[in-house]
């Protein structure tokens, strides 16, 4: 039976790299029947938070990956894995290591004069164990092979080798009797039966020497799939100045889940030209060939677009709420229930357009302002003598309009503009100015009805004072 993990450490917020690793083991696990679990590596005390671990399991929530049964958190696996390292110094295939912060310092600073890596130069290796000095604290160390290659047969890079040689025995266990991120993945993975290791490919020569830990011990391996990384749209490493890069940061700009999804997914996995995938598609095709090679380029614009399509299909009570979370944080505003409403109301008008729920917001907050407004500049020139005498004679006959509805108010509106010899848009953009302070906003029928007869005549009257 298929296993995938997710394996994030709790040190800062969710970046999409690993969100996208959380996304391929969870759609993997799914298509296959399969589980997928969690398991969060705060083994780092320091730099591990409990705000981080919040963190993760919200984005996870939001971005609808759930995952089987309760996290495991692998701090508490600490004597498990000292088990396993005294279970390799039984078999010989590990050793204690009693050199100092000094002598590690020295073999450093000799191979950078040599211009080498740093590696272990294995003094203890072969140091009889009776030579160990008294009180002097020491490391485990994996006795790791010398010879041959170390061959990792990667679902996505292929085959991959590195020469032994060129491996130093890692450590197990710190002088503290902490165990390494190395050793600790491996046992838990172990433990834990995943079948599919999948992440990032910076991890791959971790793999390596992981490989040694699982072969020492007599374990098969996991499979494993290194996923390219996620780079800027320059190709340069992602950060900061590229723009958002944690799922927390794509939710304030009002990315929807489902676009961050789809977005992740198909950058850097593909099936023939399947562009928008919700996820029961996303289940059904995933699966470990259609993930790419190359390091993938991340398209800011690409995912906007994407997620103007996501909100086009969204719920408008969904989009809503979203809207006045965010309305709701001006004091500008009135957000009550009379407000809400009108968003609703608006929302299909409003969703046309906007490609994120910052700009659903932002196009949707005239709904909540209070008289009197302040306009634009471009709207004032609406509001001149013939806009208002515009919105005067339209005054009395919204005010007798019945039933105040679209239908009726476009009737209305065009009405008045041919009676008057005007064209729809000189009738249109003063009431605009009236209802909005802008020159934007929904179709102007659906904006009047929205707000309804009595906010309308209150916001033409005050226009017109
Ligand atoms: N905890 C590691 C990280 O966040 C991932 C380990 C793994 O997936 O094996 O980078």
């Amino acid at each position: 039976k298929i296993r995938t993990r997710f394996a994030p450490s709790p040190t800062g917020l969710l970046h999409i790299g690993n969100a996208r690793a959380a996304l391929f083991n969870y759609l993997f696990a799914r298509h296959h029947g399969g589980e997928f679990v969690l398991r969060i590596e705060d083994t780092d005390r320091e730099r591990s938070t409990q705000q981080a671990v919040d963190v993760i399991f919200e984005g996870l929530k939001w971005m609808g990956l759930d995952w089987d049964g309760e996290p495991t958190f692998q701090a508490s696996r600490q004597d498990r894995h000292a088990e396993v390292v005294a279970q390799l110094m039984e078999k010989g295939m590990a050793y204690r290591c009693y050199c100092t912060a000094e002598e590690l310092a020295a073999m450093r600073e000799k191979a950078r004069a040599e211009k080498r890596p740093p590696r272990y130069d294995g003094t203890w290796r072969d140091r009889d164990p009776a030579d160990a000095p008294e009180g002097v604290p020491y490391a485990i160390r994996l006795k790791a092979p010398k010879e041959g290659e170390t061959i990792i047969k990667d679902l996505v890079q292929g085959e991959v080798r590195v020469a032994n040689a060129e491996m130093d025995d890692l450590i197990l266990l710190r002088s503290d009797g902490t165990p390494t991120y190395l050793l600790a993945v491996v046992v838990d993975d172990h433990d834990m039966d995943i079948t599919h290791v999948m992440r990032g490919d910076d991890h791959l020569t971790n793999t390596f020497r992981q490989a040694m830990i699982y072969r020492a011990m007599g374990w098969n391996l996991p499979e494993f799939a290194h996923l390219p990384l996620i780079h800027g749209p320059d190709g340069a490493k992602l950060s900061k100045r590229h723009g958002a890069q944690s799922v927390v940061e794509f939710r304030e700009e009002g990315i929807l889940p489902e676009a961050l999804c789809n977005y992740l997914l198909r950058l850097g996995w593909g099936h023939g030209d399947a562009e928008i995938l919700d996820r029961e598609e996303q289940i059904k095709l995933f699966d470990i060939d259609g993930i790419g090679r190359s390091p993938s380029r991340m398209d800011y614009v690409k995912l906007s677009h994407l997620n103007g399509i996501w909100m086009r299909r969204a719920n408008d009570e969904r989009l809503t709420a979203l809207v006045m979370q965010r309305l709701a944080q001006r004091d500008d505003l009135n957000h009550d229930e009379t407000v809400r409403a009108r968003v609703l109301a608006l929302m299909p008008g409003l969703k046309e357009r906007a490609k994120t729920v910052v700009e659903l917001a932002d196009n949707a907050a005239f709904a909540g302002l209070r008289l009197p407004l302040t306009f634009t500049p471009k709207a004032e020139k609406h509001l001149g003598e013939e806009g208002k005498k515009v919105l005067a004679g339209l005054e009395t006959r919204l005010a007798a309009l019945e039933p105040f509805t679209p239908e009726g108010i476009d009737s209305t509106l065009r009405a008045f503009a041919t009676e008057h010899e005007l064209k729809l848009g000189a009738v249109a953009q003063p009431l605009r100015a009236a209802m909005t302070g802008t020159t934007t906003s929904p179709g102007i029928d659906l904006t009047l009805a929205a707000l309804g007869r009595e906010e309308v005549l209150a916001r033409i009257r005050s226009a017109l004072s």
